[in-house]
C-alpha cells in the first residue's frame, strides 16, 4: 500500500500562499513535507473531508489548527488501512465514500439529461420546422407559388376553357369549401401533359395534368388526387422542405426573434422550391391529411385508393423531368404500395355523398379542349 500522496497546503504565512509536497502516512501521525517545510497532524487531530468542485479533493484538517488548510487531488488515500485502525477516521472514510456515490449520480443525471435533451432536439426537428413554418406569413408562400408558376408555365400549355374549371369547382365544391375554412384560395390549372400527374405550388396553385384525368376512372378518383395535392398546400410542405434544406438551426440563427429575416431567404428560394423533390413524409402526410378532408367533405376516400390502383396496372409509369422536380402526385418515394396499405388501414364508418355528375362527359371535354390546343 501506498504511503506517500501528492498534496497542497495553504496557509496565509506561505510565499505565494500555497506550497505543493507530499504527504506521508506514518504510525500515528500524518506529515505534509516539501524540502525543510514540515507540518504534522496527529491522526488522534485529524478530520477526513471531501470538498471543491465535484467533491474531488480530500481536505485533512487539524481539528485544533483550523487556520491551515491541507488537501490532496489524490482519493486512494481513502483507502489507506492506516485510517481503519481509528474510530473517528473510520467514520470519516464512510461518509465520504457515501458523498462520492451521490456526487457520481448527480453528474451521470447530468450527462443524462444533456444526453436526453439533445437527442429529443433532434427527434422534435420537424415539429419545430412546422412551428417556424407557421410563423411564415402565407402571403409569401404565396408570391414564391405566383414565381414558380410564371416560371412552369412557359413550359406548359395551360387549358383555357372555363366549363372545364367550372365543372371540376361543382363536383370538387365540397371538398375545396373544406379547404377554404382554413382560409386558402385554391386556383385551379389545366394543362395538356399526356403523362398522369397532378402538382400542387406553394400558396394555393394546384395544377392537374390531362393525362391524369384520362387515365382517372371517378370523380372521386380525381378528388383523390386533389385532396392529397390540397394537403401539401395546407400543411406548407414546400416551406418546410425549403426550411429543412437550408438547414433549421441556420434559420433560427438568422431570424433571433425576426421573422422579417427570414422573408429575404424566401425570396431567393425560388429556384430550390421548383428542385424540391417529395420527401417520404411529406408524401404519407399528404395521403393522411387528403384522406380526411375526404372524409371531412363526405367524399367517398376510397377514390385515393382505387387511384393508386390504377397507376399500379400501369406497366411503369413515366414521370417526365420537369414533374420530378416538384412536389408532385407520383413519386418514387415512398412506393405505390405502401401508400396503399397505409391508407388501407383508415377505415371509417361516415356515409359519403355521391357525386352526381358524369365524369365521362367531363373526361370527353378536356380530351377535346386538348385537341383544340
Ligand atoms: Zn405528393
Amino acid at each position: 500500500m501506498k504511503q506517500q500522496y501528492l498534496g497542497i497546503i495553504l496557509h496565509s504565512n506561505l510565499a505565494n500562499g500555497r506550497l505543493s509536497g507530499e504527504i506521508i502516512l506514518e504510525d500515528l501521525q500524518l506529515t505534509f513535507q516539501q524540502d525543510t517545510y514540515k507540518y504534522s497532524i496527529n491522526y488522534s487531530d485529524l478530520q477526513i473531508e471531501l470538498g471543491g468542485s465535484n467533491q474531488s479533493l480530500v481536505f485533512l484538517k487539524n481539528k485544533k489548527h483550523d487556520t491551515l488548510t491541507l488537501y490532496t487531488s489524490d482519493k486512494s488515500i481513502l483507502k489507506n488501512p492506516i485510517f481503519q485502525n481509528f474510530n473517528e477516521l473510520k467514520e470519516d472514510i464512510k461518509k465520504c465514500n457515501n458523498q462520492k456515490n451521490k456526487t457520481r449520480i448527480v453528474l451521470f443525471s447530468i450527462i443524462f439529461i444533456v444526453l436526453g435533451g439533445i437527442a429529443s432536439l433532434y427527434f422534435s426537428k420537424n415539429y419545430f420546422i412546422e412551428k417556424l413554418a407557421n410563423q411564415v406569413p402565407r402571403s409569401w408562400e404565396k408570391s414564391a407559388g405566383d414565381h414558380l408558376f410564371t416560371t412552369l408555365t412557359s413550359d406548359y400549355i395551360v387549358l383555357k376553357n372555363d366549363s372545364i374549371e367550372q365543372q371540376f369547382r361543382l363536383a370538387s365544391n365540397k371538398l375545396l369549401s373544406t379547404i377554404e375554412k382554413e382560409h386558402i384560395k385554391i386556383d385551379l390549372y389545366f394543362i395538356k401533359e399526356p403523362s398522369i400527374n397532378a402538382f400542387a405550388l406553394p400558396g394555393g396553385k394546384v395544377i392537374i395534368q390531362s393525362g391524369l384525368i384520362e387515365k382517372a376512372n371517378s370523380w372521386e378518383e380525381v378528388l383523390g388526387v386533389l385532396s392529397h395535392e390540397l394537403a401539401h398546400v395546407t400543411r406548407r410542405h414546400h416551406l418546410r422542405g425549403v426550411i429543412n434544406n437550408i438547414g433549421l438551426f441556420t434559420v433560427i440563427s438568422t431570424l433571433v426573434g425576426d421573422v422579417s429575416a427570414l422573408a429575404g431567404t424566401f425570396a431567393n428560394i425560388g429556384g430550390e422550391l421548383a428542385s424540391l423533390s417529395s420527401s417520404r413524409e411529406f408524401e404519407l402526410e399528404a395521403d393522411e391529411t387528403g384522406w380526411n378532408y375526404l372524409v371531412k367533405s363526405r367524399v367517398n376516400p376510397e377514390g385515393l385508393i382505387s387511384f393508386f390502383e390504377t397507376l399500379q396496372k400501369e406497366e411503369k409509369v413515366k414521370l417526365s423531368l420537369k414533374n420530378k422536380k416538384i412536389m408532385s402526385f407520383l413519386s418514387t418515394h415512398p412506393d405505390t404500395e405502401e401508400r396503399i396499405n397505409k391508407l388501407k388501414n383508415k377505415k371509417t364508418n361516415v356515409s359519403f355523398q355521391k357525386i352526381n355528375m358524369d365524369y365521362n362527359a367531363f373526361k370527353l371535354l378536356v380530351k377535346r379542349a386538348t385537341l383544340t390546343k
